[in-house]
């Protein structure tokens, strides 16, 4: 079984030397306990955030174990009554090959279908990132029908969904996001009103007016992925009463700094701005699975995905994601 393991922390940017590939056995099977062979690893920011010592909204990930994460795969051995080879499900196994999971643990498995939805979304649009998105969007931005929604990071694996939750509910979205054909893709296919490429813009004033002209109306919600230059120009462009739902701020992951210019528009225009973190919402994890399967099934949400190949990919391709360098959800294939 072969793993990744973290090996030291980063000073500042992380770097593929804080990660080890190592191999070692699967401990034999006790009661209870499934033996699930990985199909693919999920890569997701927030790991950054969990290779450091200090305070982060993850904890942090002790040296020399598995770096933690999702998975899907296959059940190829099974001591529980719940679960039989063959079985596709999702769970939390980590960067490695193979993983023992103790089935009756709440929450450490999920048995899916792929008649309809293929397995790897299940780690992007029909999984975590995705119930994020439905989170911000449903429960934190409230929008109105009419109402005019933007996101930032609008192609990667919470963007996407978000862009077709907020189409499904007739507002207007418009995504922000890095490059030209990363917004040619929101708007061709991902089905965003618009989509502003940040990265031809220097300063916060500049990308502020180009968001105006995207946003006639001003923007009544804003999902936050990024942080930085990205929030300044949005903050200028709110409506009164607007809500702010802070899911990230991915630009400050690696040790940047990001002061706000303008920290008084959020008293000037009465804003909510409310941070969250999905997995202290179980409670909405089946409605919001529901309608993004749904989403997915009926190729109204038709998410891209960044594959890197073989575990020992695995550190590159994390590092890559924090660079902005995948084009939709960052999964590594196993087999
Ligand atoms: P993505 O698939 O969106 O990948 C990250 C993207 O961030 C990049 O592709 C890049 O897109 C964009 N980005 C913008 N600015 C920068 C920058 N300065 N440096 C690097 N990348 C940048 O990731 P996810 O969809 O998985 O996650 C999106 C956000 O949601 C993250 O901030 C993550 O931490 C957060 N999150 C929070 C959760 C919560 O519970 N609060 C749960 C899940 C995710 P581009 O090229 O367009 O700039």
């Amino acid at each position: 079984n072969q793993q990744i393991v973290l090996d030291n922390r980063p000073q500042g940017e992380a770097t593929t030397g804080n990660f080890k590939l190592v191999s070692r056995d699967t401990p034999p099977l006790e009661d209870g306990q499934v033996l699930v062979r990985h199909h693919y690893l999920s890569l997701d920011p927030y790991m950054r955030g969990r290779m450091n010592d200090g305070k982060s909204y993850a904890q942090p990930q002790p040296l020399g174990e598995v770096m933690i994460g999702g998975t899907v795969g296959e059940v190829v051995e099974s001591r529980s009554p719940k679960y039989a080879a063959g079985d596709k499900v999702v769970g939390m196994g980590g960067w490695q090959e193979y993983s023992v999971v103790s089935a009756d643990q709440p929450g450490a498995l999920r048995k899916v279908d792929t008649t309809h939805v293929p397995l790897s979304h299940y780690l992007g649009a029909v999984g975590m990132p995705g119930v994020t998105a439905w989170y911000g969007l449903v429960k934190i931005i409230e929008p109105q029908a009419g109402q005019t929604v933007v996101v930032s990071a609008a192609t990667g694996a919470v963007g996407s969904a978000y862009g077709a939750l907020a189409k499904a509910r007739g507002l207007r979205a418009v995504g922000i996001a890095g490059g030209p054909d990363k917004c040619k893709y929101a708007v061709d296919e991902l089905g965003f009103d618009a989509c502003v490429d940040y990265k031809l813009h220097q300063d916060a004033g500049s990308l502020a007016k180009a968001l105006r002209e995207a946003c006639p109306k001003g923007i009544d919600g804003y999902f936050e992925n990024v942080g930085g230059m990205v929030l300044d120009a949005v903050l200028a462009n709110m409506n009164a009463h607007g809500r702010i739902a802070v899911c990230g701020m991915i630009a400050g992951y690696d040790g940047r700094p990001m002061p706000l210019a303008y920290p008084a528009l959020i008293l000037v225009n009465r804003l909510k701005v409310q941070g969250f973190i999905v997995g202290e919402h179980m409670e909405v994890w089946p409605e919001a699975l529901k309608e993004l399967g749904t989403l997915v099934a009926t190729g109204k949400l038709r998410p891209r995905e960044s594959i890197a190949q073989g575990i020992a990919s695995a550190p590159e391709a994390f590092l890559g994601l924090l660079k902005g360098k995948n084009f939709g959800k960052q999964l590594v294939k196993l087999i």
